[in-house]
């Protein structure tokens, strides 16, 4: 499997990164690809990628935050106006997700009617099938097998982490989580486990409680290593970046997680691919 950072980015905008996304792709070609998360500018970044809408056989949501779920809209529409025939767009995320994907169809209405209107052989309407998920759950998607797991980034409430299993090689997603027991079983043994990250050191530094606020509810750089050492992880793939580091920095992050973790660690600009 094919671990792409499609977005290393947060809600802060930057020109070099887009928002939270990552791409699996596995198989023959490449080609049995699993987005999670749509953070801004993923389809920009999934076609860098050799990834399109139409290719993904699933999308699976961590949280309603929005820096995670900006693009959805282009993901859903990209899918449709591509189609070739009525195709559903399969989506799994927390409860809540289903109530999301009505009121963003609804907004989506008038462009739906205008492309219908005007494409002859554009007959039928995005097909979004959402499947709202809880820890525990487990579903298969292809030849990858997909486990739920509790996440805590409280007062954001549910929020899960996904564990991808195909062929004897896991990859664990965690999505914004400070550690938990849900997230030390999210990442058991995993051979990937992708965390976005904070410098808790950084931020404290910035005299804007806004900033000060994220603190509580994000794993830090040293959390995540200590999480990656606890649970048995061999990569640990850091994302979502605050503050976003230029290259010369990323040295200097990889040093504290390397304190608390002597596995692999790895961080990067979008892009990044980690194969396992
Ligand atoms: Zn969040
Ligand atoms: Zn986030």
């Amino acid at each position: 499997m094919d671990v792409v950072l499609l977005g290393t980015g947060s809600p802060m905008p930057d020109p070099n990164r887009a928002g939270p996304a990552t791409l699996l792709k596995a198989g023959e070609g490449g080609l049995e690809q699993v987005l999670v998360d749509t953070g801004r500018g993923c389809v920009m970044r999934m076609a860098a990628a050799g990834s399109l809408p139409g290719l993904l056989q699933g999308v699976l949501i961590t949280h309603l935050h929005s820096d995670h779920l900006t693009d959805f809209s282009d993901i859903v529409t990209t899918h449709w106006i591509m189609s070739q025939q009525p195709t559903p767009l399969k989506v799994w995320g927390p409860p809540g997700l289903q109530r999301y994907v009505d009121y963003m169809m609804k907004a989506l209405e008038p462009d739906v009617g205008y492309r219908i209107g005007h494409h002859d052989d554009l007959t039928w309407e995005p097909i979004v099938e959402v499947t709202e998920v809880s820890p525990g759950d487990t579903f298969t998607l292809g030849t990858m097998s997909v486990s739920m797991h509790q996440t805590m980034h409280a007062p954001v409430e549910p929020t899960i982490g996904f564990r991808v299993e195909r062929e004897g090689k896991v990859v664990a997603l965690a999505g914004d989580t400070i550690p938990c027991a849900g997230l030390d079983e999210l990442t058991t043994d995993a051979d990937v486990y992708v965390q976005t990250v904070i410098r808790d050191d950084l931020v404290k530094l910035v005299p804007v409680q806004r900033l000060q606020d994220i603190l509580d509810y994000h794993s830090s750089v040293e959390q995540a290593a200590q999480t990656a050492a606890n649970n048995g992880v061999t990569t640990l793939l850091m994302t979502h970046y605050v503050p976003a580091p230029q290259p010369e920095q990323y040295d200097e992050w990889i040093a504290i997680a390397a304190e608390h973790f002597d596995g692999e660690i790895v961080m990067g600009d979008d892009l990044t691919t980690v194969t396992v």
